[in-house]
């Protein structure tokens, strides 16, 4: 595998080269320390990131907001959804936000919100309580058939003791 060992700074002309260096990612304020992977410009200050360099910074500050906001981060997601036995297109038709949601969240592409957050704690601590959301099956021909036999029974029942 080839790969250039330098590159030139767009700001000065300069060479860049791969280095790995303390950084901090912050938001709102909190600040969490990394290891920063990138070019480094040995003439300036200019850094350029790659995908993956790029990808360490970005964890970070996911890791951050999900702690500062109190929200779940995407691992979080993906696994409570598999403890509760559903797809993520499952998922996203019974708690909400579509078919696409869930992918989202678990891929880090959208945040889940609170309302979500809060829902998703509650079915991780008491997966029981997912029944109580999917009792809408779709077949409500068999429950009406039911339900008129059960009244002519009770009419047949009025008639005997009256
Ligand atoms: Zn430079």
């Amino acid at each position: 595998m080839k790969k250039k060992k330098t590159i030139l700074c767009h700001t000065c002309g300069g060479n860049m080269v791969r280095d790995t260096r303390s950084d901090t990612a912050t938001y709102k304020g909190r600040e969490l320390a990394i290891q920063q992977p990138g070019w480094y410009c040995r003439d300036c200050d200019e850094v350029v990131f790659d995908a993956d360099d790029a990808a360490v910074v970005e964890s970070a500050f996911v890791k951050l907001k999900t702690e500062v906001d109190n929200i779940l981060p995407p691992s979080e997601v993906q696994r409570i959804r598999r403890k509760l036995g559903l797809s993520q297109r499952q998922a996203g038709a019974l708690l909400g936000g579509g078919p696409r949601s869930f992918q989202k969240y678990e891929s880090g592409t959208d945040w889940v919100t609170k309302a979500m957050a809060n829902l998703l704690r509650l079915l991780d601590h008491d997966p029981r309580l997912l029944r109580k959301l999917s009792r809408n099956p779709p077949d409500s021909g068999p429950a009406t058939r039911r339900r008129r036999s059960t009244l002519r029974a009770d009419r047949q029942a009025s008639a005997a003791n009256g």
